[in-house]
Formats: C-alpha cells, sequence, structure tokens
C-alpha cells in the first residue's frame, strides 16, 4: 500500500488536537463521537467520519464512542443499528464500553429543558408549522417575536410538564430557545428545542410523547459523554452558534468543541440516506448492500476490504473544502490493495472453443502454476490442461488490425502458464457465419518457457473446457450516469445507469475454483479482481463472482463516453 499521507502531514483537525493536547486543554484528554442517526445503512461518507473520530482516538490515546442519534423514531429501526455496529467493526473500530443511545439521556435532557425554562431561556410556544415559518423571517428579513414569547415561568413549566404528560396533541405546540429573533443566523432564531410526538421508540418504548431535537440533544450529549473535539460536516458550521449557546447556558458543563470538515462527494453515485432507501425501496436494486450501492455493506459485497477504505479516507484527508471526489481514487485503493494480496486465477467470461488436434482424446495435463507472480510464499494451484479448452472471444480475430496481439489464423498465441499454440482452423457455422470453434496445434516443447527466436505476440488466458468449475460472473458499471446525479435536472432517478449490472451466467473458471471459500478475493487475470459473494452464493453449489475493480483505470473511458 502507499504511504498514509495523514500521518505524515497532520491535517488542521489533527492539528488543533496535537495542540490542544501539548497546551493541556480538556486536561490533555482526548473523547470523541461518531453519532449516526439509525435511519439508513452507513455509506462511504459515513467511513470518512468513523476513520477520523476513531482514528484520530487511535492516533492520540483518547477514546470514541458509537452514539445513536436516535431522536426521530418513526424514521428508525433496530435493523439499521445492527447493521451500523457490524459495519463499523468491520472497518476496523471499536467503540469505547458499551454501544451509546441519545435516549440514555432523555430523562436528563429533559431536566435541562427545565432549567432552560427556569432561567427563562425557555418557552412554550404554541404557534402552528405554518404560523411558526411566517415569525420565521427570512435570509434578508428579521423574525418576529412569537406571542407566547412572554409566558411567566409557572405557566412554561406547567405547559412543558404537560407536554411530558402526553396531555397535548402532537403539534400543538413546542418549546422553543428564547435567544433572537433577529439573529442573522436563523438558527438562533428562538429555535424548537422538543416536539409532541405520540410514537413509540425502539430503545425507550411509550415513556416519551415528546422528543427533543437534534439541534438541542447533540450539544448536551456531547458535553454529559466528556467529548472533547465533536467532529462533523460543514452544514452544522451555522449550528455552532447555538452549540455553544446551549453548553454555555446549562453551564458548568464539560466544554466540548465543535470543529467542521467538509463532507464527501463521491462522482457517479450520492450519499443522502433518504435517496438511498428510496432506491432500496422502490427495488432499483437489490437491498442496501446491493454492489452498485455506496454503503459499506455494498462496498462489502462489491469486493472492498476494510483497509482499501480506510487508505482511501486517508488519501482523501480531512479539509474544509468542497468538491466531489473522483470514483477513480476509490477503486484506486482497492486496486493497489488488492495487487499484492490477491491470488490469481483463470476465467472466461465469453467462451470460444478451441480443440488442440495435437493431443489424443482424453488427454490430461497437470500444469503448475504459481498462485502471485511476486510472491512464492502464496504457494501454487493445479491448472488441467485437456484437449479442448475455452479462451475469450475477444482474444480471437480473423482479420485483425495491426495491433492485435493475440490469436489469428496460422499464428501462434501462448496460453497464461502453458503452451504456445496456432490456430489452424477456423471452424464456422454454415447459416450464420458465427464463429463456432478453433482447430489448434500446440509445440509440445513451450511449457511455460519462451524458446529463443520464437515470436510470440501475446499471452492469453484460457480454461479447461472439461475441467473447470462454474460461476455466475456479474460486472458493474456506475450506478448513476451522471457524475453528479443531484444536479444534473430532473429527479435524481432519472439518471440511473440501465447498464449497471451484467450477469454472466455459467462462465468457466478454473478448476481449483471449485474449492474457493466464499468471500473470498481472486485477480482473475486480465479481467479484474473479484469477490466470490457470500451473501448469494452457496458453497458447492453456486458461485456468483462481483467484479470488484477492473485492472486499469477505465473511468477516463466513461468520461469520454459521457462527452460523446
Ligand atoms: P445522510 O445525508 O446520509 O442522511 P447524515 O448526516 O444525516 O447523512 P448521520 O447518520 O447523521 O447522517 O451521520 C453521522 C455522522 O456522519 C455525522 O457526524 C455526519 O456529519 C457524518 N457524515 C454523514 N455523511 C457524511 C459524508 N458524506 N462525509 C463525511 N461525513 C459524513
Ligand atoms: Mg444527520
Amino acid at each position: 500500500m502507499t504511504q498514509d499521507l495523514a500521518s505524515h502531514d497532520l491535517d488542521f483537525i489533527r492539528t488543533i488536537i496535537a495542540n490542544d493536547q501539548k497546551s493541556g486543554k480538556h486536561g490533555g484528554r482526548l473523547a470523541t463521537r461518531f453519532p449516526p442517526e439509525p435511519n439508513g445503512f452507513l455509506h462511504i461518507g459515513h467511513a470518512k467520519s468513523i476513520c477520523l473520530n476513531f482514528g484520530v482516538a487511535q492516533e492520540y490515546g483518547g477514546t470514541c464512542n458509537l452514539r445513536f442519534d436516535d431522536t426521530n423514531p418513526e424514521k428508525e429501526s433496530q435493523v439499521y443499528i445492527d447493521a451500523i455496529q457490524t459495519d463499523v467493526r468491520w472497518l476496523g473500530f471499536q467503540w469505547q464500553d458499551r454501544v451509546l443511545y441519545t435516549s440514555d439521556y432523555f430523562e436528563q435532557l429533559y431536566q435541562y429543558a427545565l432549567v432552560l425554562i427556569q432561567k427563562g431561556l425557555a418557552y412554550v410556544c404554541d404557534l402552528n408549522a405554518e404560523q411558526m415559518r411566517q415569525y420565521r423571517g427570512t435570509l434578508t428579513q428579521p423574525g418576529q417575536d412569537s406571542p407566547f414569547r412572554y409566558r411567566d415561568c409557572a405557566e412554561n413549566m406547567n405547559l412543558f410538564q404537560r407536554m411530558r404528560a402526553g396531555e397535548f396533541a402532537e403539534g400543538s405546540r413546542v418549546l422553543r430557545a428564547k435567544i433572537d429573533m433577529s439573529s442573522p443566523n436563523m438558527n438562533m432564531r428562538d429555535p424548537t428545542l422538543y416536539r409532541i410526538r405520540q410514537v413509540a421508540h425502539h430503545q425507550t418504548g411509550r415513556s416519551w410523547p415528546i422528543y427533543p431535537t437534534y439541534d438541542f440533544s447533540h450539544p448536551l450529549s456531547d458535553a454529559l459523554e466528556g467529548i472533547t473535539h465533536s467532529l462533523c460536516t460543514l452544514e452544522f458550521e451555522d449550528h455552532r452558534p447555538l452549540y455553544d449557546w446551549l453548553i454555555h447556558a446549562l453551564s458548568p458543563l464539560a466544554q466540548p468543541r465543535q470543529i467542521e470538515f467538509s463532507r464527501l462527494e463521491l462522482e457517479y453515485t450520492l450519499m443522502s440516506k433518504r435517496k438511498l432507501n428510496q432506491l432500496v425501496s422502490s427495488g432499483v436494486v437489490s437491498g442496501w448492500d446491493d454492489p452498485r450501492m455506496p454503503t459499506i455493506a455494498g462496498l462489502r459485497r462489491r469486493g472492498y476490504t476494510p483497509e482499501s477504505i480506510r487508505e482511501f479516507c486517508a488519501r482523501i484527508g480531512i479539509t474544509k473544502s468542497l468538491g466531489m471526489v473522483e470514483m477513480a481514487l476509490l477503486e484506486g485503493s482497492l486496486r493497489d490493495h488488492l495487487e499484492s494480496t490477491a491470488p490469481r486465477a483463470l476465467a472466461v467470461l465469453q467462451p470460444l472453443r478451441v480443440v488442440i488436434d495435437t493431443l489424443p482424446e482424453g488427454y490430461l495435463e497437470e500444469i503448475s502454476a504459481p498462485l502471485h507472480p511476486q510472491n512464492p510464499q502464496m504457494g501454487s494451484r493445479m491448472l488441467p490442461f485437456t484437449r479442448e479448452l475455452y479462451i475469450e472471444q475477444e482474444d480471437f480475430c480473423e482479420n485483425p488490425p495491426k495491433q492485435f496481439k493475440r490469436l489469428v489464423p496460422g499464428e501462434e498465441v501462448r496460453l497464461r502458464h502453458g503452451y504456445v499454440i496456432r490456430c489452424e482452423q477456423v471452424i464456422k457455422d454454415p447459416q450464420s457465419g458465427a464463429i463456432l470453434e478453433l482447430r489448434c496445434s500446440h509445440d509440445p516443447s513451450t511449457l511455460g518457457m519462451n524458446p529463443q527466436g520464437r515470436k510470440v505476440k501475446g499471452v492469453i488466458h484460457w480454461v479447461s473446457a472439461t475441467q473447470h468449475a462454474t460461476a455466475d460472473i456479474h460486472l458493474y458499471e456506475p450506478l448513476f450516469t451522471q457524475a453528479n446525479p443531484e444536479a444534473a435536472g430532473g429527479e435524481f432517478t432519472d439518471h440511473l445507469n440501465p447498464q449497471s449490472l451484467t450477469i454472466l451466467p455459467n462462465c468457466p473458471v478454473e478448476f481449483s475454483l471449485a474449492q474457493a471459500t466464499l468471500g473470498s478475493r481472486y485477480q482473475f487475470e486480465r479481467l479484474g479482481y473479484f469477490y466470490l459473494d457470500p451473501v448469494v452464493s452457496r458453497a458447492g453449489e453456486r458461485f456468483i463472482f462481483n467484479r470488484s475493480v477492473s485492472l486499469r483505470d477505465t473511468w477516463a473511458k466513461i468520461e469520454n463516453r459521457q462527452r460523446a
């Protein structure tokens, strides 16, 4: 793997942390948290946040909590809670103690709300949603005070306690902070702290008819956990004054510091959980873990390794600058990892039959081939060489262009790890003219070596037509045809790529793969890196290999096609 850039050049957040540790701020402690909302599976953007939060905790001897930000019970579920834990662990990280939930603090948060009311810093407001919007003003116009803003403390206490007791209908009133309706920052115009919602919660059941907002619960949860650095994405920059206001209003509390960085945006896909959910529920993809999805579970099934995703996150770094990252960067990280670690194998995607007439019927020779060209320690496997073989259709050409380096009539080519063969005859369907098979001869003196003086144009891969295993091979293209499907006009679903999945059934793959374990990775020579999908394959029965990534960067080609 290439070197981890982040550990050499400190990004701006690591610089802040290093300085805070030097100056003894927070008593030299470092505590971070990763706070997903359990309303979907994690995606590659979350991986950036995970690698940052858990990564700095590891690097600076701190701790990182996994805290489910579970204040929207209608959209959340245990399925997501379980999937998120699986994905964080799979990425190679472990949280402090047990899993935490914002709902662990519901009682404490409620008590804080009562304190704010007593201090005259919060009030119960009976405006409905539409009126709230009108009173709120706009970016260019200040808001107006709610007529309920000057309720006295006793009345606010009474109403809020009755909200908590479940006496009022949903939407009939909210608790708001009393800050400044003319603030240029809309988040400071008396933001909502609690809403009435008569819904069951996956952790707390029916015990709460009111739920705190993210803006209220997040800073206080951070403070309760003794978080020192609350790292989040840039869209929360405008919420920071409110974050600090709440910490200050309820002091003495621990003093977490919110620091924002830019979110990951990746070309040809999207990161919004709401939109990813839409793809899942409409059946465009087979599930959250469909290998085309940018989710951690999807990337895992595609064949990504945790190492390659961590490396990708290190390569993109942490900054405040916006911009889309090219898919090639993600794929390059995987290629770099698999190049040195994946055993090699032979497989044929579009078979063309070859008969070696210089071999007798029933001929079988076992050729030993190394599993990795540069790493003999990985060992070797046996390739059965027989009279009938398959090669790739595109490795033969009857009327070749000048640059063609593979098999042509009357010429020679080397079979990978095997003999030099010559094409003697092309057998065609008399009706259609389609090529049915090639009759070839082989030179028995050429096994595994390249005799001097012999000019062989190329080397091609092959599989025995009689001694092989069979697998369905899934090839992938990007899920979208536009680099930024959310900004390309129309609905994002208008830009789905109809060719994002190609299934090649019953492909011959080399004999040794009959023993492959589900979840293993191979380089199919000349074709790419493939992953034996453990979700849909059945050991010994049905093999499905997903192409994780091709051998070379093909993005330039896709870009050209877009332009054309
Ligand atoms: P989404 O838009 O996918 O729903 P979200 O921000 O609502 O994202 P959360 O579950 O709240 O999702 O995210 C948990 C943490 O992950 C937050 O701290 C958030 O800032 C971070 N995060 C989410 N998306 C990205 C991204 N694309 N790049 C970096 N960090 C992200
Ligand atoms: Mg969120």
